[in-house]
């Protein structure tokens, strides 16, 4: 098959929240082409309703929003236990708003403005790794003495918080979740960087050692994430426990 479209495209709902027609009809008809099903909000309140009453499979975000920002509705989704995708839509000018976003549980950004195609491939790539809809997954990840909470987007080491930086803890989440898989550079690169990044692949193996220099007893002999000669790197997945319950994570 030649077409660039995937199954997980063809089936997927986005819910496009912009309070700027053109952007937003612009946007809409961009993920319409690549396959996707587009419900609308324009603004923060809409987007809480529709994101509580359809079976959204990924949310993208603008920030500046009438009635409830992009921050407010994250928080809200996050509090009542959704998981969707959440990809969100800042001004260049925001960069704190970033770390801000991932902090209260976005899983990607783009900064405005942005190149369609990059945003198309950021779109595809959380749709990749998002769980199947409707089955609960675990958020709570322990490995050592290492604890993560991919819902409270909070990684703590013998109860320390570890304070990685947003791509860190989004390359953390990748190694996860996709736990036992060899993934190359290139595929970390397209899938925790996204396509477009002006980013060489060392950048990969700079924020890979940093990493384990943050969460390896022995950053030289590293137990969680491991080097797959020529190949890239590797999570050992038997060292990992996951739970689901928020309230056994003590
Ligand atoms: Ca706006």
């Amino acid at each position: 098959m030649t077409s660039k479209h995937t199954q997980t495209a063809v089936n997927s709902l986005v819910l496009l929240v912009e309070d700027e027609e053109a952007l937003r009809l612009f946007i809409g008809d961009s993920l319409r082409n690549e396959g996707y099903a587009v419900e609308h909000a324009s603004d923060g309140h809409e987007a809480l309703e529709k994101a509580a009453r359809l079976p959204v499979d990924l949310i993208i975000l603008d920030i500046m929003l009438p009635r409830r920002n992009g921050f407010e509705v994250c928080r809200e989704l996050r509090a009542a236990g959704r998981l969707t995708p959440v990809l969100m839509l800042t001004a260049r000018s925001q960069v704190e708003d970033t770390v801000k976003g991932l902090k209260i549980g976005a899983d990607d950004y783009v900064t405005k403005p942005f190149n369609m195609g990059e945003l198309m491939a950021r779109v595809a790539a959380l749709l990749r790794r998002a769980p199947a809809s409707g089955a609960p997954q675990p958020h709570i990840f322990r490995f050592g003495s290492i604890r993560v909470d991919l819902l409270g987007t909070e990684v703590t080491r013998n109860g320390k918080v570890v304070n990685l930086s947003a791509r860190e803890f989004q390359l953390l989440r990748f190694f996860i979740e996709h736990r036992g898989e060899t993934l190359s550079r290139d595929v970390l690169l397209r899938d925790v960087w996204g396509y477009g990044a002006k980013i060489q692949t060392r950048t990969v193996d700079m924020r890979v050692a940093s990493l384990r220099q943050q969460l390896e007893d022995d950053p030289k002999q590293p137990q969680f994430i491991l080097t797959v000669q020529g190949l890239g790197y590797k999570f050992r997945p038997e060292v990992l426990d996951a739970t689901q319950a928020r309230d056994q994570q003590q």
